[in-house]
């Protein structure tokens, strides 16, 4: 049996959590880091929790002879990526790093792009009223001082104070469709989506409802990945590096 550890918390890693389930030549464990109280599972077996950095996921990749190290992890969780490039490294194990590619603008699309969400706070009051929020509960602090804009902030479990003074909460877990999206807007009254790059199809309709609407988007860039490992864009792609398609 190959042992496979899949870094997860994203769409793509439980998709290919659940391929590798399948195979009776692998034993896949699932990483989540522990931060929705209620996560949806993937398949085979699963551990919650962080690995106390660097060093101690090198531990766990020796004392569980893992074959194949794969970061699924989201674009923008550097910490855990540069940990696992790192480990993979110290202890010898394969990495595939999975990175969705980066969402790219298309005609009708009004994109300013930023490399930070303080400077998507900044940004924003002069270019709505009312913001679709969608960079995530952990960040909202970082608009807590936008007053002259009313946040409508998504996220998929209650964020913490600060809090922006004008804002509506709205607890969603994706994957979101055009038409929910759609709705989205026209109820919140929304004209101007602020978003992470995060890549992929699951988040990516809201992008198309602010491309109808002609609305201004604020995209807050990537941070640059960490080196090391071999980088696959999807999971056919990593399934194709273990030889198993
Ligand atoms: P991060 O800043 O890169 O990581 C912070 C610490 O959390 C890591 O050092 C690690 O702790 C622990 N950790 C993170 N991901 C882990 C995992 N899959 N398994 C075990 N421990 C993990 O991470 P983050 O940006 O807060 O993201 C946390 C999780 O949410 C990730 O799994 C990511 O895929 C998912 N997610 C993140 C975003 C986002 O925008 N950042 C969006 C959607 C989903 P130790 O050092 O103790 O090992």
């Amino acid at each position: 049996m190959r042992h496979i550890l899949i870094l997860g918390g994203t769409t793509e890693a439980r998709q290919l959590a659940a391929a590798l389930a399948a195979e009776p030549t692998v034993r896949v464990t699932s990483s989540l880091a522990g931060r929705v109280a209620e996560p949806r599972l993937p398949a085979g077996e699963v551990r919650v929790g962080g690995f106390g950095g660097a060093a101690g996921l090198a531990d766990w990749l020796r004392e569980q002879q893992v074959h194949t190290l794969i970061d699924a992890t989201h674009p923008f969780a550097q910490v855990i990526s540069r940990n696992a490039a790192e480990a993979a490294a110290a202890v010898h194990v394969p990495l595939l790093a999975l990175r969705r590619p980066s969402w790219v603008p298309v005609p009708g699309d009004r994109w300013h792009e930023v490399d930070s969400l303080g400077q998507a706070a900044a940004l924003l009051s002069g270019l709505g009223r009312r913001a679709l929020l969608t960079t995530g509960r952990l960040g909202l602090s970082e608009f807590a001082g936008v007053t002259d804009v009313h946040l409508v902030a998504r996220s998929v479990e209650r964020p913490d104070p600060p809090f922006p003074p004008r804002l509506t909460v709205l607890l969603e877990r994706g994957p979101f469709t055009l038409e929910g999206e759609r709705e989205v807007f026209q109820e919140h009254r929304i004209d101007v989506l602020v978003t992470k790059d995060s890549g992929g199809a699951a988040t990516a309709p809201k992008l198309a409802v602010a491309r109808e609407l002609g609305l201004p988007v604020v995209v807050v860039r990537r941070p640059a990945p960490p080196a090391g490992g071999t980088e696959v864009a999807d999971v056919a792609q990593v399934l194709g590096e273990l030889g198993l398609l």
